[in-house]
C-alpha cells in the first residue's frame, strides 16, 4: 500500500514528506494505521545526527494508533483494536523472558538499524532502496505503520488513543525509571534533571510513590513552574551557583535517588555529587556520543552507584495498559504539557521543541 511518511536525510534539512510503498504484513506482523504520534527528543538526535544512526531513516517511536491488518500467527490482537506502538523484541533470550525488553539481545539491531532483524525494511522507496522503515520498531511519522506483534500494545478503546503515544516511550521512560529502575518508595528523597518529558514523568512518579522532597533542575522557568504543579516540592535553576549543594541541603545529606533527564553533560556530574548515602543515579538522557566523565572514586565509594536505564525498565506489555489507567484515574497529567500539531507541521513542532517553548509535540495524522 502506498503511505505518507515524513523522512529524515540529513542534519541540515528539514523532514520532508513523501509517499513511500509499504509491504503487506509478514506472519507475525500488523499493520496499524497511526492515528498520533508524539516527538521525541531521541527523534530530533537522530535527525540531526548527535546519535549517529543511518539516514534517510522514517523516524518517531510514540506512535498510536489502530490494527488495520495482522499476519496470520499474529495472537491476541485482532483488526480495529487500539494500540500503542513501543520498542521491538526477540521475545526468546532471557532477558526478553525476565520481562526485560529493552535488554532484549537483539535490542540494537530491533530498533536502532531502522530495518527488521532481517536487514530489509518494511519501506519500499524507488528513489532510495535504502530507508529506514522500522525505528524503534516502529518509524511512526507516517499515515501506517508495519511493526512486529511485539511492538504493538493493546489498550481499552475508552482511552483517548491520539494522546496515549508517549506512553510508549517517554511517560514509561521517567515513570518507569523511578518504579522499577531505582524502586523509590515513600519517604524517599529524590532529585530529576531536565524536566521534558520524560524528567516531568520522572516528577509523576515520584509523587505517586510519596517520595519527599522531589527536586527538580532545569533551566527554563515554566518548565520548572510544570514541574511544581505535577508534584515537585522544589525547583532549581542550574544556572545558579552549588546547584548539587542546594539539593544536598534541601534533602538533609543528599538524595537516595536522582535521575538524569536532560542529556546535559554537566548534570552527569551534578546528578551524582548531590547523592546521599547510599544513593543511586538513573542515567536515561540522550547524551552526545563519546561523552566521558571522569568519577571521584571516593564519591562513588560511599553506597553509590550510577546506571544506566533503556525504556525504565519496563515490560511495556504490562506498563502501558497500567500507565493508561492512571492516566484516566488523574494521576498522570501529562496533557498539562502537550501540544498537538497537524502531521504537515512537523519542522515546526520540531522547531518549537527544541525552543524549549513545548515539551511534548504530538502529530496528529
Ligand atoms: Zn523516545
Ligand atoms: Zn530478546
Amino acid at each position: 500500500m502506498i503511505i505518507n511518511a515524513a523522512v529524515a536525510i540529513s542534519p541540515d534539512k528539514p523532514f520532508q514528506l513523501r509517499k513511500f510503498e509499504l509491504e503487506e504484513p509478514r506472519e507475525d506482523e500488523v499493520l496499524v494505521k497511526i492515528v498520533a504520534s508524539g516527538i521525541c527528543h531521541t527523534d530530533i538526535a537522530v535527525k540531526e545526527q548527535s546519535v549517529h544512526l543511518p539516514l534517510p531513516m522514517i523516524l518517531g517511536h510514540e506512535g498510536s494508533g489502530i490494527v488495520e491488518d495482522i499476519g496470520k500467527n499474529v495472537t491476541g490482537l485482532e483488526i480495529g483494536d487500539h494500540v500503542i506502538l513501543t520498542s521491538d523484541s526477540c521475545g526468546l533470550c532471557k532477558k526478553c523472558e525476565q520481562k526485560l525488553p529493552s535488554y532484549c539481545k537483539e535490542f540494537v539491531e530491533r530498533n536502532l538499524s531502522g530495518k527488521r532483524i532481517d536487514g530489509t525494511s518494511p519501506v519500499l522507496d524507488a528513489i532510495d532502496s535504502g530507508i529506514g522503515g522500522r525505528f524503534v520498531g516502529q518509524s511512526s511519522f507516517a499515515s501506517h505503520s508495519l511493526v512486529s506483534q511485539r511492538s504493538a500494545i493493546k489498550i481499552d478503546k475508552s482511552h483517548p488513543l491520539r494522546l496515549m503515544g508517549p506512553l510508549g516511550c517517554g511517560l514509561m521512560t521517567g515513570v518507569g525509571t523511578v518504579f522499577h529502575a531505582l524502586e523509590a518508595s515513600s519517604g524517599n528523597s529524590i532529585a530529576i534533571f531536565g524536566a521534558g518529558t520524560v524528567g516531568l514523568s520522572s516528577v509523576m512518579g515520584s509523587a505517586l510513590r510519596d517520595c519527599d522532597p522531589i527536586i527538580v533542575v532545569d533551566p527554563i522557568k515554566e518548565r520548572r513552574e510544570i514541574a511544581l504543579n505535577l508534584g515537585a516540592t522544589h525547583a532549581l535553576d542550574p544556572k545558579t551557583e552549588n546547584v548539587a549543594e542546594q539539593i544536598i541541603d534541601i534533602s538533609k545529606g543528599g538524595v537516595d535517588f536522582s535521575v538524569e533527564a536532560s542529556g546535559v553533560p554537566a548534570a552527569v556530574n551534578m546528578s551524582l555529587k548531590c547523592l546521599g548515602r547510599p544513593g543511586w543515579s538513573a542515567q536515561v538522557g540522550a547524551t552526545p556520543a563519546q561523552t566521558y566523565h571522569s568519577l571521584d572514586m571516593d564519591h562513588i565509594g560511599f553506597g553509590r552507584g550510577i546506571k544506566g536505564v533503556v525504556m525504565g525498565d519496563a515490560y511495556a506489555k504490562e506498563f502501558v495498559p497500567h500507565l493508561a489507567s492512571l492516566h484516566r484515574e488523574g494521576k498522570l497529567p501529562f496533557e498539562k504539557f502537550v501540544k498537538e500539531y497537524k502531521f504537515d507541521e512537523i519542522n515546526t513542532a520540531v522547531h518549537e521543541s527544541q525552543q524549549g517553548s513545548v515539551i511534548k509535540p504530538i502529530l496528529i495524522m
